[in-house]
């Protein structure tokens, strides 16, 4: 049958998942406040809680406004802004001692949770005390989040997590999606790598930030994956590790795979109902016991892929 034409890559998604993965779109998306906001003007900046706060499900306008989320001078395909926050500690710990740390939401526009969790990290990031630079992009597809019902693509129909620029992208991403997603529109990989906004931004960041642990949330498959160097963590809150292995022109296989960068990936239960408060401080005090033992006493002092310096 055709899918025997593709490479022997370790592209695999459990049945299970699968239909689990359908079901809850479905179900849910009744459940999303509709209405849209239109496509800003040029020109116009409104603030990020003004724009995204009816769709961050669990936020309250407190908890946005903290987050203190400004535009990143970048926009969307349809010209909204991408908006980012870094998080320093204050003096007196030089920069050069600090992990880079970056935080991605809702690369898919209709996993409404996924935004909602990176922005309320922010306030606990604040408080972590850790000598972390953290980067937080709560909403990288604000098209998608932001259209009348929201959607997993960016305004052009590209799955942002297939347009990476993995190697092998031209002949792979296409073909993954013609023959493993049968055209899934919800998963087209984009008529080039690194073709929209969106992803040029999260690629740039990659480039200049130089995070030496990436954080991307998603939902809806209740998971913890990971690609890159390091033991991974077994647990996040309720989420169990479980990989789910890499994809043509995703940001793991990127990362994790390419770059040699550590990419932890959760996969919050639902797309639109968020986790429980206690849900939230429980998986960010497993991240940082993680990043702990693996990032910060360790491998920061170490020669590695992970270090560049210059
Ligand atoms: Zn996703």
């Amino acid at each position: 049958m055709a899918l025997t034409v593709l490479p022997a890559l370790p592209w695999r998604v459990p049945a299970g998942r699968r239909a689990r993965a359908l079901v809850p779109g479905l179900l849910l998306l009744a459940a999303v406040p509709l209405g849209a906001s239109a496509p800003p003007q040029a020109g116009a900046s409104p603030s990020a809680c003004a724009l995204f706060l009816e769709r961050l499900p669990g936020v309250t306008q407190r908890q946005c406004s903290a987050a203190r989320l400004e535009p990143s001078g970048q926009r969307s395909q349809q010209g909204r802004p991408l908006f980012w926050r870094d998080v320093v500690p204050p003096a007196p710990d030089a920069a050069a001692d600090r992990l880079r740390v970056l935080v991605v939401g809702a690369i898919h526009g209709d996993e409404l949770t996924s935004a909602a969790l990176a922005l309320q990290w922010i306030g606990l990031a604040e408080k972590s005390g850790r000598p972390v630079h953290w980067r937080f992009i709560p909403v990288l597809n604000p098209d998608g989040l932001l259209a009348p019902r929201p959607t997993r693509v960016n305004a052009r129909g590209v799955d942002l997590n297939r347009n990476f620029d993995t190697p092998g992208w031209e002949r792979d991403a296409p073909l993954y999606w013609e023959k493993r997603t049968r055209k899934d529109p919800r998963r087209w990989p984009g008529p080039a790598p690194l073709s929209e906004p969106e992803s040029q931004f999260l690629h740039a960041q990659m480039d200049q930030f130089r995070p030496q642990l990436v954080v991307s949330i998603h939902a809806p498959y209740g998971v913890l994956d990971f690609d890159g160097p390091h033991e991974p963590p077994q647990r996040l809150g309720r989420l169990r590790l479980d990989r789910v292995g890499v994809f043509p022109g995703s940001l793991g296989h990127y990362g994790g795979v390419q770059q040699g960068m550590p990419v932890v990936t959760i996969e919050l239960d639902h797309a639109l109902k968020p986790p429980r408060a206690a849900e939230v401080h429980s998986m960010w005090q497993d991240l940082l016991r993680w990043m702990d033992t693996r990032l910060l006493n360790t491998d920061l002092a170490a020669p590695g892929p992970m270090r560049r310096e210059d």
